[in-house]
């Protein structure tokens, strides 16, 4: 795919979209392609992907069994934060992949990935770890800290990563999602960015 709807088309090396199984049961949201994922366009390919695949492998599941896409499909330069106005242009891009896709489970990796898609200001440290059952379409959403943040915060924060995705696992085990058309009365999911 390719898109010019923000500056970040004109930086950006490849559109990193989604990687994994779009009938996945588990999806996850990260905040924006790094440098690695902007030159291969794929999600979560460098160190912080590594670290993703282990935490999977905890639970049981594999990258390839999963569905994985990001805030922002380009990567902003130097890897500094998404603008609100990035956000803003690229939002539909996930609105439509959380429909499509329609897993049982979201795990929003961060601050950026769990404030749009929660629509709080409330930071990861306090959500981390909170079942959000029936977020929209009868979806668990489960927000955990960034596998970067892991990457830096060290063990501590890896383990309380690891707590997060027990909570996933159960959620996963359990979520009894129908597969059938949405209710007419289903409403649009509205995201601030
Ligand atoms: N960090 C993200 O949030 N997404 C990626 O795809 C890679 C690193």
């Amino acid at each position: 795919m390719t898109c010019y709807d923000c500056e970040l088309s004109a930086t950006r090396t490849k559109v990193v979209f989604d990687v994994g199984d779009p009938d996945a049961d588990l999806m996850f949201v990260g905040e924006a392609p790094g440098k690695n994922e902007d030159l291969e366009g794929e999600p979560f390919v460098g160190r912080a992907g590594q670290l993703l695949d282990s935490l999977l492998g905890d639970i049981e599941l594999e990258r390839a069994k999963v569905y994985i896409a990001n805030v922002l499909k380009c990567r902003p330069p130097g890897n500094r934060d998404p603008r609100p106005g990035e956000i803003d242009a690229c939002k539909g891009y996930l609105r439509e992949q959380i429909r499509l896709v329609r897993p049982r489970v979201v795990v929003t990796l961060g601050n950026f990935a769990t404030k749009l898609l929660l629509n709080t200001e409330i930071g990861i440290t306090r959500l981390r770890g909170r079942r959000h059952d029936d977020w929209w379409m009868g979806i668990t959403l489960i927000p955990t800290f960034h596998p970067a943040a892991a990457l830096r915060g060290g063990d501590r924060v890896t383990d309380q990563m690891r707590d997060d995705f027990a909570v996933v696992r159960a959620a996963l085990d359990e979520a009894e999602v129908s597969r059938t058309a949405p209710a007419p009365d289903q409403g649009r999911l509205e995201l601030s960015g």
